[in-house]
């Protein structure tokens, strides 16, 4: 009993050769550190994810017309020869939009739009077998018969971005951009945003 008074001073003594708000410091910093560490695992699955989503999505709907699977007619085509192609604003919405879009360098294979890790078709010199599909589905979405609802709530998604939905030239370049830092473009963030969407409100597959 008699050491301890002295003995906990001489802990004190150590300790405090590290001013405790220091200590607090290099705590902080350790947990901001994994907080980094972390946020940065958790967006990289959910870029796996997104990625995962979209090769799904694409594959299903590479040679499956949305418009006719809807209304529960044969579907075994692309927008481009749909016979029901001209009783909405669809087609000619997809049309312009494929042949005036950019897209930024890194931000996916330039002639479907798709992230490379996706598409690499671009590196053959033949037509890439993606083009125009995430494009014919967003048309079909937003253009055709009974997507009031959807398209509304797309319409005030890109206000937020300052994008006006009836601007077809700010909407196309729009979609070209680079999103973020990621070798993504917009046009494939917008189509998962309305797949989603789609797939919510209750859709035929
Ligand atoms: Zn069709
Ligand atoms: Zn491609």
């Amino acid at each position: 009993m008699t050491n301890q008074p002295g003995h906990t001073s001489s802990t004190m003594q150590s300790q405090a050769r590290i001013p405790m708000h220091a200590i607090h410091q290099f705590e902080q910093q350790d947990r901001q550190r994994q907080g980094v560490r972390q946020s940065f695992d958790q967006s990289q699955q959910a870029i796996s994810r997104q990625l995962e989503f979209l090769q799904a999505q694409v594959h299903i709907w590479q040679d499956q017309c949305w418009y006719c699977t809807q209304r529960g007619l044969a579907a075994e085509h692309d927008l481009y020869q749909c016979p029901h192609g001209n009783q909405t604003a669809a087609k000619p919405w997809f049309l312009h939009v494929r042949r005036h879009i950019k897209y930024a360098p890194f931000s996916g294979c330039f002639q479907c739009g798709l992230p490379q890790m996706i598409c690499q078709q671009w590196k053959e010199k033949s037509q890439c077998t993606y083009r125009g599909v995430m494009i014919s589905m967003i048309a079909m979405m937003v253009h055709g018969h009974g997507t009031a609802d959807v398209r509304q709530a797309w319409q005030q998604r890109l206000q937020g971005f300052g994008v006006d939905v009836n601007n077809q030239a700010a909407v196309t370049q729009f979609f070209g951009q680079r999103h973020g830092n990621e070798e993504m473009n917009e046009l494939v963030q917008e189509f998962i945003w309305l797949r989603q969407r789609w797939m919510e409100a209750g859709e035929v597959e």
